[in-house]
């Protein structure tokens, strides 16, 4: 299945030389950016840039309506992917912070009070950040050392009645889930906004916009989706996107004698020429996900769950696993290591130096995040996979691990 999948997507490349020795190449980064991508990603868009090329809502002419055909396939299938209010509800960004910042300050005025956790992104905390400095109040449900959120907490909080409701879907430091299907639930009866961070989620696990009551969507097209970099997107009901402004003006290909952004979507919140490219590539990993169902996602799960047991095992004087350490919940597919006899940022040089295995070290755009799993100010190594890596590969990471904590 693997060698059928990398073969396809032409990225067979996981061997590489160092001084003379052949090392094998382990990619354990898919939290920053899956690799490889789905098959037929890169065809589709070198297709578009060689034979398509023309713009949307900006062309009277066949190969304009036929690239207008592959952008509303492409919302269509999103829509279908998260359960959502309606394609044209579903606004192409380039990328989750975009539609973030587009959300939080599109709706937040001075005075509002909006809700978040520590376990946030700075694609959230830092457009939080600048909103508190203009007048904009900032709550945080609390979360335990492992970084799971105060389910009773947050449901008093939320009874307070904030304007919004911001939570990840999935932390990108500890992998644990935040209960978003308990939480949507409480906001819609208390009649507050719930916006999802869907970075680490959207494409590899479930999400029911309907049914966990999310009011907007945020996700990247190139994490669990497969997809390139520099596209994404939002997905909005009807209800929030009354309630926010554009935050960025411009060309939307309609009504263009008018000098107000058009009320209706997804032109609203869509100004400026689309990365058709990334459009071309994004709707090529929506069918490949499609056509795969659940196994992608199952396997992903599999081998989390591998990963996680495989650290485990290895807990104890010299390393510490971060986050949730229940083997069999549900987590995005992160296990965040603490070195405590070496300095993370080595134990990631040497991973790689030694062993081939590529991992992310540092605070991961989430610093609360590790305040609060006691891994500030010293970080962790973060292994992230993705569908494509393999059983044989997490052991093999295991053991390159086990020769740090060694020597
Ligand atoms: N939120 C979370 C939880 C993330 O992990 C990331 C990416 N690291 C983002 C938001 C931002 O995504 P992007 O860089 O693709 O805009």
């Amino acid at each position: 299945f693997v060698w059928q999948s990398r073969r396809k997507s032409g990225s067979l490349r996981n061997y590489f030389y160092t001084g003379g020795l052949i090392l094998r190449k382990v990619y354990m980064d898919n939290a920053a950016t899956s690799y490889p991508k789905a098959p037929g990603v890169g065809a589709a868009m070198a297709n578009y840039i060689e034979n398509v090329g023309c713009n949307i809502g900006r062309g009277g002419y066949q190969s304009a309506y036929d690239a207008a055909g592959v952008a509303l396939d492409t919302r269509e299938r999103l829509n279908a992917l998260v359960h959502g209010p309606g394609a044209r509800n579903v606004i192409l960004t380039p990328g989750a912070t975009y539609g973030l910042n587009f959300l939080l300050k599109g709706l937040l005025r001075p005075g509002d009070r909006v809700l978040t956790s520590p376990m946030e992104h700075n694609a959230v905390l830092r457009p939080l950040k600048q909103l508190e400095q203009a007048g904009v109040q900032v709550e945080y449900v609390p979360c335990d050392g492992r970084g799971v959120l105060d389910l009773e907490r947050a449901g008093a909080q939320i009874g307070t009645k904030p304007r919004a409701v911001i939570l990840t879907h999935a932390s990108n430091v500890s992998g644990g889930m935040m209960p978003i299907e308990k939480i949507g639930p409480l906001c819609r009866r208390a009649g507050v906004f719930f916006l999802v961070d869907g970075a680490q989620t959207v494409g590899m696990h479930p999400v029911d916009m309907a049914e966990m009551c999310i009011d907007a969507l945020a996700f990247p097209g190139h994490k669990g989706l497969l997809g390139p970099q520099g596209i994404g997107g939002m997905v909005v009901t009807d209800a929030l996107a009354g309630a926010i402004d554009p935050l960025v003006a411009g060309g939307t290909g309609s009504l263009s004698h008018s000098l107000e952004m058009p009320d209706f979507l997804p032109d609203r919140f869509e100004p400026g020429t689309l990365n058709l490219p990334g459009v071309y590539g994004l709707n090529a990993a929506l069918q490949y996900l499609k056509q795969q169902g659940d196994a992608l996602r199952e396997r992903e799960y599999r081998l989390t769950r591998h990963l996680l047991a495989r650290m485990l095992e290895l807990e104890g004087d010299g390393l510490r696993v971060l986050g949730p350490t229940e083997v069999f919940n549900p987590r995005a597919g992160v296990v965040s290591v603490d070195f405590t006899g070496l300095d993370n940022g080595e134990a990631a040089f040497r991973l790689e130096q030694e062993s081939g295995v590529a991992t992310r070290c540092g605070l991961h755009c989430a610093p609360t995040a590790h305040l609060t799993l006691g891994s500030y100010p010293q970080g962790a190594v973060r292994f992230s996979v993705g569908p494509f890596n393999t059983f044989a590969e997490i052991d093999y990471v295991q053991g390159a691990v086990y020769n740090l904590l060694c020597r």
